[in-house]
């Protein structure tokens, strides 16, 4: 018996049986765009394949050069292009997976001058005006899709998935918003559709009838002027008519100001757009987006909302999902926390994805946890996230592990961050180590406060020190006063808090400090339909696109957030996250300020001034003043173990506390255990 049965059914395509209902939904990982990057690529989809997922879909490629998304971006146009993807099929195949390669054109979201799009019109992220496209140039673009997809079958892909969501160039004939045509490509919506319907019907034509196709459909736009429910249908049908194997789900276009992904979205936050497309098909129906855990997967399918669940940054997470959860070992899933960190952000930034919670993602080649052949005994001293990544990955390869903490659990500043509304994930990623810990054999010192003595004592070879920050002292004048307190006092001391609250410093703790006081105890993350109504989400037969004026709760303090540099708060935060927590932050009235002065703190609170000429002095009244101003390293152990004779290494905050996050102490801690011989 398992515990997923839905899961792990077989799911009967007709000309071919997937192993199970889990997809692994499209990512750019950046290694798609060269060719030389192809033997990575294949170890990663390899990897996966030997986990189990039934059927992986690729980054995106473009079908031509207008519809790239950036210059000398991945593409798939040429026969000879097409066989260096045999490199990564051969892999997938010989683990027994399928893979099919999805065909993304970028349409007005291309980042080169030489996009085209149905209308000349330009999209809000991107700095180029497409080119609209005349009649020949839509027939040509679709011969282009057709090929992409002759050649995908010809490198020896599975199916494609042609992206017809996201408002990329597909979704941009779908809606007036984008398409102002008033050919037979414009106009009535059998002309907007006209475009996917014909790709579908054509791709099936050349590519048989035993190639999966998979079709990408954006189910809700969050847009305004998006689709409506009876489009959305209407497309559905027709899709199906001509000829895809699979619907999967698309939710949101890349503009809209509702978050589709990140670690805030309630989990299956978007099921209920399957449950109620599926009823109108007979082929089977994919869902996506936030969901992580095989619990929440299986509850989907069991209610009825879908045939197959895609999850896409959960494999970056753990290729093993599958096989985890098919063998019983659930707590042994690592768990994508939504985060962003590694992936989406990195390639926004134009770097490699991986993954904040498991630095191996797209590192298989080079990043490998291999036994030992000898046994040594190593002491990790601090178990925040760096030291229970450096001993977790030293158990793992076979070697005797000591783990200490003053603290009475693991995690250090994880758990300040899990006791945030909305980062509920981060109790995920605690669980997943508190498993590993024991799964690895590390023997964990919690409550103990480490010594050189007892170091010496140990016997130890090295000792890794991980024993974390200390908040840095922003020196304002009057700091000691009773209604200061520090980020700590708040998150993790819980001391009470009054109604005016001034936050000095403006980083990730600043914002998060925040969000945890305007918030109050409450998480909109666990209440589906109070989170839609705070970002303004409808069914979208109530309103083309599914969304309304927002409606966030009230704040539960009122916040002043300031920083010393010039400029917006938050600018510094991640790429694809920062306007989620800048957006939440604002629509609870929080106070935002840059190029702030801290001039003194007194009973009626903080006195400011602005600028290099230390303007406009004002008193910002508060109850309390909380200090979220960075911190310094905390490594005390450091000289008198290397006086005694003793192998130190540093790591995570205690090695730099500037700009530390996990991403940075798990994948240190874990490179430092993976190199030890
Ligand atoms: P941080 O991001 O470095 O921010 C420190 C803040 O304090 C800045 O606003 C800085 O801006 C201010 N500051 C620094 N020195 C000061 C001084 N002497 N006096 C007054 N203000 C001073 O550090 P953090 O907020 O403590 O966060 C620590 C790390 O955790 C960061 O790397 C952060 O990215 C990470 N984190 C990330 C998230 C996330 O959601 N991704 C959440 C929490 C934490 P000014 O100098 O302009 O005033
Ligand atoms: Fe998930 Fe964060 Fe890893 Fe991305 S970096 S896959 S969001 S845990």
């Amino acid at each position: 018996m398992t515990t997923y049965p839905h899961l792990l059914a077989p799911l009967d395509l007709g000309f071919t049986t997937l192993k199970n209902r889990v997809m692994m939904g499209s990512m750019h990982t950046g290694l798609e765009d060269k060719s030389e990057h192809f033997p990575r690529l294949a170890a990663y989809f390899a990897e996966r394949a030997r986990g189990d997922v039934a059927l992986m879909v690729t980054g995106g490629y473009a079908p031509n050069i207008e519809g790239w998304l950036s210059p000398f971006g991945s593409r798939l146009a040429s026969s000879g292009a097409a066989k260096k993807h045999r490199q990564v099929t051969d892999a997938v195949h010989a683990e027994g997976g399928k893979i099919a390669l999805q065909i993304l054109h970028s349409g007005r979201y291309g980042h080169t001058p030489l996009s085209v799009a149905p209308s000349k019109l330009k999209s809000p992220i991107t700095s180029f005006t497409p080119r609209e496209l005349s009649v020949r140039g839509i027939e040509r673009q679709i011969r282009c899709f057709v090929r992409c997809a002759v050649l995908a079958r010809e490198g020896g892909y599975d199916g494609v998935e042609i992206m017809g969501s996201e408002g990329y160039f597909i979704n941009e004939f779908l809606t007036t918003y984008t398409n102002r045509r008033t050919d037979e490509w414009g106009g009535s919506y059998e002309n907007r559709m006209r475009l996917p319907v014909e790709i579908v019907r054509r791709v099936r034509e050349a590519v048989g009838k035993d190639f999966i196709i998979i079709y990408r459909l954006s189910l809700i736009d969050l847009v305004p002027g998006g689709s409506n429910w009876d489009e959305v249908v209407q497309l559905a049908k027709a899709i199906e008519k001509a000829g895809a194997t699979l619907i999967n789900t698309g939710i949101g276009w890349h503009e809209a100001r509702v978050p589709t992904i990140a670690t805030s979205v309630p989990r299956a936050a978007w099921t209920w757009l399957t449950k109620k497309l599926k009823p109108e098909l007979t082929i089977p129906v994919i869902t996506s987006n936030r969901i992580n855990v095989p619990e929440v997967a299986e509850q989907v399918l069991a209610d009825g909302c879908a045939d197959m669940v895609s999850m896409a940054r959960p494999f970056l997470a753990d290729p093993d999902f599958v096989k985890k959860a098919a063998t019983n070992r659930r707590s042994e899933i690592n768990v994508c926390i939504g985060c962003n960190q590694a992936c989406l952000d990195h390639v926004f930034a134009q770097k490699m994805s991986s993954c904040l919670v498991n630095p191996r993602a797209c590192n298989e080649t080079e990043l490998n946890y291999i036994p030992t052949k000898k046994r040594r005994k190593f002491a990790v001293v601090g178990a925040g996230a760096a030291g229970i990544a450096t001993a977790t990955v030293l158990g793992e390869r076979g070697h005797e592990v000591h783990l200490y903490d003053s603290a009475d659990k693991i995690g250090g500043q994880l758990n300040m961050a899990a006791s945030i509304p909305g980062k509920e994930e981060f109790h995920e990623m605690l669980k997943y180590f508190d498993a590993k810990i024991k799964a690895t054999g590390v023997t964990v010192h919690l409550n103990t406060r480490a010594n050189v003595e007892t170091l010496r004592a140990g016997g130890f070879e090295e000792v890794f020190l991980a024993s974390g920050v200390t908040p840095r002292s922003p020196k304002i004048q009057g700091q000691e006063h009773p209604k200061v307190l520090s980020y700590i006092d708040v998150l993790h001391h819980k001391k009470p808090v009054g109604d005016q609250v001034v936050i000095i410093g403006a980083g990730g703790i600043g914002f998060d400090v925040a969000e945890f006081l305007v918030k109050g105890e409450h998480s909109p993350t666990l209440n589906l339909p109070e989170w839609l109504a705070e970002w303004g989400v409808v069914d979208p037969s109530v309103a083309p696109g599914g969304v309304v004026k927002p409606k966030p709760t009230a704040p539960a303090r009122k916040v002043t957030l300031l920083q010393r540099k010039p400029g917006k708060p938050g600018a510094g935060l991640g790429k694809t996250t920062g306007w989620i927590h800048r957006a939440e932050l604002k629509s609870r009235n929080v106070e935002m300020l840059g190029g702030v002065n801290y001039e003194k703190i007194g009973d009626e609170g903080l006195y400011i001034t602005f600028g290099e000429k230390r303007e406009n002095g004002t008193w910002l009244p508060a109850d309390n003043i909380v200090l979220c101003t960075g911190q310094e390293p905390l490594r005390e152990l450091e000289q008198p173990l290397r006086d005694a004779g003793m192998k130190v290494t540093l790591l995570g905050g205690a090695d730099v506390a500037g700009e530390l996050d996990a991403k940075r102490a798990i994948n240190q801690g874990s490179r430092a255990a993976a190199a030890v011989a």
